[in-house]
């Protein structure tokens, strides 16, 4: 049951042009949860627009509806436009409104109503409906209860399954974490059930990247340096590295992961140059919180995935890390 669902339903009601949002460096989860409540939404006769503030990667071009999207980067003009007509906001996939940096001074001051679905911990945007679940796999999990709680598990077609199990294989690495809840398993049986291939969408979502991006990875990989508390990785590549393997947005997406597959190793840090700035990703595995690392950086996240970004070297982030984690 979700608290309150009438109060959202009247605020879809007495809507007609709906501004769907993600945070930028948009994920699976983030263009996933955003297109199956465009998708629900337009099935409603409302006209859902989905706006990230930068590009997505080029190996999710396959997904539905995924041209559909408006970048704010590459389309200023026909972004203002829509922010400008819009009568009812949703914020999906993230809890501050930091994390959609340049959409932020566009969507903040306006004066419609907002709709919140997330699960991350401590949803920070005032909003008049709030549905936050940080135990959620995903955001995508929750736009599809929320769907069920709005109009029944009849209103998912197979194209919103699809977008549905794509936010849930991504952010849970393919059902391999944050996916302790046996109710998550009736949910993914519902989306087979409705046609969902998994086999298909777990080739197509994880097998189908570039040489390129994996020989950044071998690289990145091969810089690794196990650090002294003998339990946490540090990784790092700098713009110039990235350049030279051809860097495309999201390559990098998953190198954070992969040294937690050692044995002992249960933190792991990637740290990034990225548009003169430094982009840091923190995984770990058990009771090891690395969202309060983040946090002292101004970042943020889950127990066991965070980030923030520095406007410092590279070198300087590299040896605060190592000076907080020995
Ligand atoms: P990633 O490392 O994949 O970029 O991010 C992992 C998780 O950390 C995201 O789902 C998000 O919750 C959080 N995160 C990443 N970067 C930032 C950031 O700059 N600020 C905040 N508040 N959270 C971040
Ligand atoms: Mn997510």
């Amino acid at each position: 049951m979700i608290e309150n669902i009438e109060v959202a339903r009247s605020l879809i009601e007495h809507s007609s042009k709906i501004l769907l949002t993600g945070h930028v460096r948009p994920d699976g989860d983030a263009i996933g949860a955003t297109l199956a409540l465009r998708r629900y939404l337009m099935s409603l006769g409302k006209e859902a627009t989905v706006i990230l503030p930068n590009a997505y990667p080029n190996y999710y071009s396959w997904i539905p509806d995924i041209q559909s999207i408006l970048i704010l980067e590459n389309n200023q003009a026909k972004v203002t436009e829509v922010i400008k007509e819009a009568d009812l906001l949703f914020c999906v996939d993230y809890n501050q409104l930091s994390r959609i940096s340049a959409l932020r001074p566009l969507v903040e001051p306006l004066k419609i109503p907002r709709i919140v679905i997330d699960h991350h911990i401590g949803p920070q945007i005032p909003c008049d409906f709030l549905y936050s679940v940080s135990s959620a796999s995903a955001s995508a999990e929750l736009v599809y209860r929320f769907i069920c709680e709005m109009s029944g598990d009849g209103a998912i077609d197979l194209t919103i399954a699809t977008q549905i199990m794509i936010g849930i294989t991504t952010d849970t690495g393919g059902l391999s974490f944050s996916c302790n809840n046996p109710e998550l398993y009736h949910i993914v049986g519902n989306l087979v059930a409705k046609g969902v291939d998994r086999n298909n969408l777990n080739i197509k979502l994880f097998h189908t990247y570039s040489v390129d991006r994996f020989k950044l990875m071998s690289h990145c990989l091969s810089k690794m340096e196990i650090l002294a508390d003998g339990r946490t990785a540090l990784m790092t590549l700098t713009e110039k590295e990235q350049k030279k393997f051809n860097y495309q947005v999201g390559d990098t997406e998953g190198f954070v992961n992969m040294p937690l597959t050692i044995q002992k190793i249960n933190r792991s840090i990637l740290i990034r140059e990225e548009d003169g700035e430094v982009k840091v990703s923190l995984r770990s595995e058990g009771d090891n919180p690395v969202n309060t690392i983040a946090e002292l950086f101004g970042g943020g996240g889950h127990k066991n995935a965070a980030g923030f970004e520095a406007k410092l070297p590279i070198v300087e982030v590299v040896d605060r890390l190592k000076r907080l984690v020995r």
